[in-house]
């Protein structure tokens, strides 16, 4: 029989695929010893189960009532009992942390009567009355599918009548008014009267929280950070603690270290006479948690006690909720806590030096999504001027964009393309879509643990929160600064999340220090440049540290895609080992344009051969700098591949020239004429499916002649100046070894010719791209000829999906996203099954021909995290990708090897 319920005495961390994050943890706490109020955990088995009939699993309340009347028993009351009533939270809690996203219902047990107990038992009429209008507003809303604006509205109305300012003001007597006008709202809204049975309310919550997996945010929220829709969530019932009995009681949260920066010491937010979801809401502003330590020193220096203890355990930052309740701490919750990049490289660090962590183990906690995250640009300090305001540096980064002040506007402006900063009071779990759609998130209220700065550490969001001095204005759209400044909606802002520290109009962006280190090449360089602060030397070097072990453990070599002399030096000082893939079409480009068109449209041998010989000392000259750039490391350059009409003039714009000529009676000018009757016969429907490539070579006399010609000089004109030149020569979009065949003898004929002439040994490797599946599929006969293959996964992608890349991203493709077919562009993340199989086949039957082979891959995913582990896994040598991604590269492949 399955099993759906576990009490935390008997779960554990290493359950948390079933009983969820939060389970889990609540589990190994109580284990600890730690003080967890007791509880149990429906698995997130039951709720698939659940999800999947739409009914509850035979057996579940079976099992949920043997745990409740143990529960009951321990607590010497049951739940909802008249004079003394035992209250339960239930909780959602999924294998990933979800913050905020699905529901949470607290104090069920509450009803006419023990609503009546409670407040005896506990002293306080008002706390009672507020429990109980918490309930039926999070009940009526979550269960019963009331609009929580009406219950919000009904409370504004309240005070208003009462001329009372702020919730904490309201009496006994009005929050018992509250709970009638309440229940009559449920009521009229849904035909049902709130249950009144706790076991009736139990039930009907643990329901509502396993259908809340499929919530819109919920399920939005996945699909952002890539979660799987099928794990379900697990349900917490726990006994409820009360931060809201007055000045003795508090609730917080507290991190082992600063999640944003990584500096060790407790750090958080603490609020006194509240329950936790005052804290995370960002309702009120919540105090530093030093401030605890006046407060309640002997809950504060508990609280470090257990901090240390899980830090310790879980040997990584956590971050915990606690509730402190007349002067007794209990925590409700911990996790090992989101950070940004920059604390993600700091924690690192400092756990492998205080030898809680090995070296792999903090390599394996840094990712190269942050890395490049640390290589963002910063504002320039010197041109920010006076900030328009001072909040929490809650994520850190630099954005610029449009004030806008509801999700919806940001949504609206950002499909149109414009850069939308989103302007809030605080943000709640509705406002994610516009979370996602900004650059940043701006919040006037609201401490480093609200949801705003929670939310958007987790999606690397630049986010300022608590910018109290701000008044936000969201039905106006505006906010107004403590000298009077108005900000409308649409005006320009500045966020640095790093500062915290909002300013007016577009502030310029430098480079960030991660940056100036790499582009110094070593660490020493960078510290010369002496112009940087301690933070930012401490983030240096732990990054410095990180890569170090990456390139210690690593299997893989990192080249860069490189065609100008200056990426190739960029790329070098970025630690790239060689250029994977030299594209020689830019270099067609530009003023050589007239030439490359000479050559197309020449009408004998002899005027091509004059547009080929003008072209051979251009492209001599641009091998010899990036040979030269990259001295002895391997240099992959590719023979020409786009079709060649690409180098001609626009068909459409000839056409419209050449018949306004004739409208006018003028004879069309000769060379548009000739022009456009070049362009016509080489026209193609599909022209990348058509003739380019290695197919070019095949029909464009003299093409790879010279081009070969001007690598082989190059090599040549090097080693006379001593360098040692490596350079090899790829030829694309092979799809038949025969195809190889041809080129190859052309090439060693000219290297030969090349050597001979100038009296040095000139040997390059020919090697060919494998970027269409028969090619992949043909490897083992291809590597008879290829001393090297290059998967070009762009193209190998597209040919083996049918995709065309130019057309395909737009429309299509986020309706793809959205059902499912993939949960990432295939341009993004190589498709590991499709274009991954054909991978995986070229290289064992490429090797079997030729166990030398090198492999390599040089599309963009080259530089993709999650693509480069698989290309370890697949045996390759080498990674390429653009120069910045390089760093990049260089880390996963590291953390691929541990
Ligand atoms: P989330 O995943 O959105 O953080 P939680 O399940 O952690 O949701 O609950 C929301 C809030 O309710 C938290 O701040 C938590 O501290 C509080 N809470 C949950 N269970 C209890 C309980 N048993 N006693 C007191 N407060 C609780
Ligand atoms: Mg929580
Ligand atoms: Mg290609």
């Amino acid at each position: 029989m399955v099993r759906y319920v576990y009490d935390f005495t008997q779960g554990g961390r290493d359950l948390a695929g079933l009983l969820g994050g939060k389970g889990a943890n609540l589990a190994e706490m109580t284990r600890l010893g730690l003080p967890v109020p007791p509880g149990f955990v429906l698995t997130t088995e039951a709720c698939r189960a659940f999800l999947a009939t739409g009914g509850e699993p035979a057996g579940l309340w079976r099992e949920v009532s043997d745990h409740l009347a143990a529960l009951e028993a321990a607590a010497g009351r049951r739940l909802g009992q008249p004079d003394d009533p035992l209250l339960v939270s239930v909780r959602s809690g999924a294998r990933f942390s979800m913050p905020g996203m699905m529901e949470t219902i607290l104090d069920i047990g509450l009803n006419d009567d023990s609503v009546l107990g409670l407040a005896k038992v506990s002293g306080s009429e008002r706390f009672a009355w507020d429990s109980y209008r918490r309930l039926l507003q999070m009940f009526g809303s979550t269960v019963m599918g009331v609009d929580a604006a009406l219950f919000e509205g009904e409370l504004a109305l309240l005070k208003d009548v009462r001329g009372i300012p702020d919730d904490v003001h309201l009496g006994a007597a009005d929050l018992a008014r509250l709970v009638e006008i309440y229940k009559n709202l449920i009521h009229d809204e849904t035909g049902d009267w709130f249950p009144q049975c706790p076991a009736e309310q139990l039930r009907r919550a643990v329901l509502a929280v396993f259908a809340s997996w499929n919530g819109q945010r919920a399920r939005l929220y996945r699909r952002r950070e890539h979660i799987p829709d099928d794990l379900g969530t697990a349900v917490t019932v726990q006994r409820m603690v009360f931060g809201n009995l007055g000045p003795d009681s508090g609730s917080g949260v507290a991190f082992t270290r600063d999640p944003a920066t990584g500096r060790p010491g407790p750090y958080g937010d603490y609020l006194a006479d509240a329950q936790g979801e005052d804290v995370v809401a960002g309702v009120r502003n919540t105090v530093p948690l030093t401030e605890l330590e006046r407060l309640d020193p002997g809950s504060y220096a508990l609280l470090r006690e257990h901090l240390r203890t899980l830090e310790r355990h879980y040997r990584d930052l956590c971050d915990i909720e606690f509730t402190i309740e007349r002067g007794t701490l209990w925590i409700l919750q911990t996790r090992v806590g989101k950070r940004t990049a920059e604390a993600a490289f700091a924690i690192a660090a400092q756990l492998a030096d205080e030898r809680v962590i090995t070296p792999d183990e903090g390599l394996a906690r840094v990712s190269g999504e942050e890395l490049a995250r640390l290589m963002f640009p910063r504002f320039d300090a010197s041109a920010t001027g006076a900030p328009l305001a001072h909040g929490v540096p809650a994520s850190p980064g630099a954005a610029v964009g449009a004030a806008v002040f509801d999700s919806a506007e940001a949504v609206r402006r950002a499909a149109a393309g414009e850069r939308v900063v989103l302007v809030r009071q605080e943000t709640t779990p509705d406002d994610l879509p516009g979370m996602i759609a900004a650059q940043a998130v701006l919040t006037s209220r609201g401490g480093k643990t609200s949801h705003a700065a929670v939310v958007a550490r987790g999606m690397g969001k630049v986010c300022v929160c608590g910018a109290e001095e701000l008044s936000v204005d969201v039905r106006a759209r505006r906010f107004t600064t403590p000298d009077g400044t108005v900000v409308e909606e649409g005006t320009v802002l500045s966020v640095d999340g790093s500062a915290g520290a909002v300013y007016p109009g577009s502030v310029p962006l430098v480079d960030s220090a991660v940056m100036r280190f790499l582009e110094s090449g070593d660490t020493d360089r960078f510290l010369e440049n002496g112009d940087t602060d301690e933070r930012a030397v401490g983030v240096v070097d732990a990054v410095a540290r990180a890569l170090a072990r990456a390139d210690a453990v690593r299997r893989l070599e990192v080249r860069a895609n490189a065609d100008t002399p200056e990426d190739a030096a960029r790329a070098r000082r970025f630690g790239a080992q060689g250029i994977g893939l030299c594209r020689t079409e830019h270099m067609f480009l530009g003023e050589r344009r007239q030439l490359v068109e000479d050559m197309i449209l020449a009408s004998s041998d002899t005027e091509r051969e004059r547009a080929l010989a003008a072209l051979l000392p251009l492209q001599r000259q641009d091998f010899t700098a990036i040979l030269k750039a990259m001295d002895g490391l391997p240099v992959t350059i590719r023979l020409l591949d786009p079709p060649l009409h690409e180098f001609l003039p626009d068909r459409t714009d000839l056409a419209v020239r050449t018949a306004a000529a004739e409208a006018r009676g003028d004879l069309p000018d000769p060379h548009d004429a000739e022009l456009l009757a070049a362009v016509n016969r080489m026209h193609e429907e599909n022209p990348m499916l058509g003739l380019r490539g290695v197919r070019l070579g095949l029909l464009v006399p003299g093409l790879v002649a010279m081009q070969v010609r001007a690598i082989g000089e190059a090599v040549v004109e090097r080693t006379r100046a001593g360098g040692t030149p490596r350079a090899e020569i790829m030829v694309p979009l092979v799809g038949d070894v025969r195809e190889l065949l041809i080129v190859r003898e052309e090439v060693e004929r000219v290297l030969a010719d090349v050597s001979a002439a100038a009296g040095v040994p000139v040997t390059c490797p020919v090697g060919t791209m494998i970027e269409l599946p028969r090619a992949a599929l043909t490897a083992g006969r291809i590597a008879e000829e290829a001393q090297f293959f290059s998967f070009g996964t762009n193209d190998l992608t597209q040919t083996t999906w049918g995709f065309s890349r130019d057309d395909v991203e737009a429309e299509f493709f986020s309706a793809y996203l959205d059902r499912g077919v993939f949960p990432v562009s295939p341009f993004e993340t190589l498709d590991i099954d499709g274009v991954g199989r054909l991978v995986r086949i070229a290289v064992a039957e490429g090797r079997a021909t030729r166990p030398d082979l090198t492999i390599g891959v040089c599309g963009e995913h080259g530089g993709d995290p999650d693509s480069v582990h698989f290309f370890h896994t697949a045996g390759l040598d080498y990674v390429s990708c653009s120069p910045f991604r390089v760093p990049v590269a260089r880390l996963e492949a590291g953390r691929a090897a541990l």
